[in-house]
């Protein structure tokens, strides 16, 4: 059965009764992507850069050869929508010269965009290629900063991108409970949020994401997690204004179902997973996702969440 409704999956993300919910690609370099081309993902949703900075610990690649590096992520998807991060440094993602090496705890220190506001060169570089490697290509921009925890960093990003010339959305990942809390707020200052379910789930759970012994809290059908989804696609909603998810959670199709009910507008996941993610969601109308947000929203456990969701999809 398996075989059989990956065999008919193709074509743009939608519920059973032409929802649509984009199904885009997380990609971390060009040679990511012709996979997701080959999985038919309708854009990018994720681009993490960090790839880049992985040559040389002691400085930033220089701007051309970002702009070589973007250009053939950008040029994959001629009008279609590619979503990139700016470099997400520190943490799970140390770099030597950029990362504070005597934090007690790096998780909670400067890491993702404060990273980036200590060093506005190598985020003026980054923004510079991005607009250079996008000049006259038809695609669709989307340039995302990670870890926004309020307004102040919202407009701090967007300010920097604008100062660059950038011709794009601007946007702000939710990895931060704050930023789900207050998402009306920060999306007076960028047009689009991308909920990194990782982070956020370790930073609501308090919960290290490298640290196997607390994996339980990293379940992304945690119910508290889901609720976070739940106010961060209500507030873009109530602002005009797209909210997807790129984390994980994306990549499960029972959570798919799931997170499309609760109002997320896209979701980006590893090529592999896209095909099964259309599948499962072409199965189910949105009233019957909206039921199935509801059913684990209501429950306890992230197993019973699951459970609950389950029970509902399949008409239990
Ligand atoms: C996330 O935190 O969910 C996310 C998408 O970003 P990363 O996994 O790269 O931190
Ligand atoms: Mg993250």
């Amino acid at each position: 059965e398996r075989k059989a409704a990956l065999a008919t999956s193709s074509g743009p993300g939608a519920t059973s009764d032409g929802h649509k919910v984009p199904l885009l690609a997380n990609v971390g370099g060009p040679a990511d992507v012709s996979a997701a081309v080959e999985a038919g993902a309708e854009g990018v949703g994720l681009f993490r850069t960090e790839f880049l900075f992985l040559d040389d610990s002691q400085k930033a690649p220089s701007e051309e050869k970002q702009v070589e590096a973007y250009r053939k992520v950008l040029e994959a998807f001629p009008e279609g929508r590619v979503v990139v991060r700016v470099l997400d440094a520190g943490a799970d993602k140390p770099l030597d010269f950029l990362t504070p090496a005597d934090e007690p705890n790096p998780a909670l220190g400067v890491r993702g965009l404060r990273t980036l506001l200590d060093h506005p060169e190598v985020l003026r570089t980054q923004l510079t290629a991005l607009a250079k490697a996008a000049e006259g290509l038809p695609v669709y921009l989307e340039v995302m900063a990670p870890m926004v925890a309020d307004r102040t960093d919202a407009k701090a990003f967007a300010d920097a991108c604008r100062e660059a010339g950038l011709r794009a959305k601007f946007g702000a990942m939710v990895e931060i409970p704050s930023a789900a809390l207050r998402a009306r707020s920060i999306l007076q200052e960028v047009e689009f949020l991308s909920l990194g379910t990782n982070d956020l789930a370790q930073y609501t759970f308090a919960a290290d994401r490298q640290v196997g012994a607390v994996s339980r809290l990293q379940d992304p059908w945690q119910p508290a997690l889901l609720d976070l989804v739940a106010l961060s696609a209500e507030a873009a909603k109530a602002e005009g204004k797209s909210c997807g998810v790129c984390g994980e959670a994306a990549s499960d199709p029972l959570l798919a179902c799931v997170l499309t009910g609760l109002g997320v507008t896209s979701l980006s996941m590893g090529a592999a997973s896209i095909p099964y993610v259309r599948a499962t969601l072409a199965k189910y109308t949105l009233a019957q996702c909206e039921r199935a947000a509801a059913a684990a929203r209501a429950a306890d456990t992230a197993h019973e969440a699951r459970l609950a969701a389950q029970a509902v999809l399949s008409g239990e």
